[in-house]
């Protein structure tokens, strides 16, 4: 299928693209354009105007201040897997990313776009949600930040409105004690999009879990923090959470319980369920062992 003809631009600055955005009346965000020229060449979307953001340097920023980590919405997947200060301070999300699509698609797909794309399948929220990460959205009157918990609505669907750009992706430096890790589990192992996934996040003190959080992903309708599951985890002795433990069989239940998978052409509800509890011990396992990186 051939694409509709639109304007095209490429502006060079924020403030750019945010007065493009907002004078046209059917205008898209390009990034890396490995999910927008498939749904435009194949009809499932029609923009008049498509306003690039790869000539948009300020967007493509990694740095870090005392607190935080800050990825610019059109950095590439493979940008952030060889940052140094990604893979210094939270080489988890080098690790998620690394797990999407193919090396084509990493070098040219971007975290915003996989982000604002919206799917529930996205495999670069998880993480990023399990961290506590906020997104920062601008459009041509106001910038704000909020929690990346709260920008998906359903799936394929975010609170992004009219004339918004998300500009960046704030990440806290994790604590002392704190431990992450993604799982996935696709139909191959490569350019395969995500049928489960789960990101673990767990914080120790003197061997407790203080703190833990599991967000799953592609079992419902936007990735989903699973709180009974993270709850069953909080004050309990590490040592307790070990291979074929109870405890870890609990956890891995109350994440299947806190699903609501779908059937589809990748995979059956009951299936999805049954990986998810798999995923979730080996992300949990993961987290404990990665607590001692930090
Ligand atoms: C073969 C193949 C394999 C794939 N495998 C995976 C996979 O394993 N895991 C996975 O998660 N995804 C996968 N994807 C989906 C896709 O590649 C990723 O989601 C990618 O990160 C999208 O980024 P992009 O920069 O290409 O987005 P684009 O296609 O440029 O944009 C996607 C959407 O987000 C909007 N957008 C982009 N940036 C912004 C912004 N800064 N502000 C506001 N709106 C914005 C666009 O308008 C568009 O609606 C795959 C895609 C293909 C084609």
């Amino acid at each position: 299928m051939y694409i509709s003809d639109f304007n095209y631009c490429k502006p060079k600055s924020l403030k750019k693209a945010l007065a493009l955005l907002e004078k046209s009346d059917n205008g898209a965000i390009l990034a890396g354009g490995t999910d927008l020229l498939v749904e435009l060449k194949t009809g499932l979307r029609f923009h008049k105007d498509i306003i690039s953001l790869s000539n948009i340097k300020e967007l493509k920023k990694i740095i870090k201040d005392e607190n935080n980590l800050y990825i610019g919405a059109a950095t590439t997947h493979k940008e952030i897997m060889t940052s140094r200060l990604i893979m210094k301070y939270i080489p988890s999300i080098a690790e998620a990313v690394s797990k999407i699509g193919s090396e084509q698609i990493r070098n040219t797909g971007t975290i915003g776009g996989n982000l604002c794309t919206g799917s529930s399948c996205c495999d670069s929220a998880p993480v990023l949600i399990a961290l506590n990460a906020g997104v920062e959205i601008a459009n041509s009157k106001f910038i704000k930040t909020v929690s990346l918990k709260d920008f998906f609505v359903f799936n394929k669907k975010t609170i992004l409105g009219k004339g918004d750009i998300m500009t960046r992706v704030i990440i806290p430096i994790p604590a002392q004690g704190i431990g992450v890790h993604f799982e996935k589990f696709g139909l191959r192992e490569a350019v395969s999009i995500s049928v489960v996934s789960v990101a673990a996040m767990v914080k120790l003190k003197d061997n407790i879990c203080i703190d833990a959080c599991i967000v799953l992903g592609a079992v419902a309708p936007t990735p989903k923090i699973s709180t009974k599951s993270a709850d069953l985890l909080k004050g309990i002795n590490i040592s307790q959470v070990a291979e074929n433990s109870k405890i870890l069989e609990q956890v891995s239940q109350a994440a299947a319980d806190d699903s609501m998978p779908i059937d589809d052409i990748r995979a059956g509800a009951n299936y999805r369920r049954e990986i998810l509890k798999v995923l979730t011990k080996r992300a949990v396992l993961k987290a404990v062992e990665n607590s001692n990186r930090n």
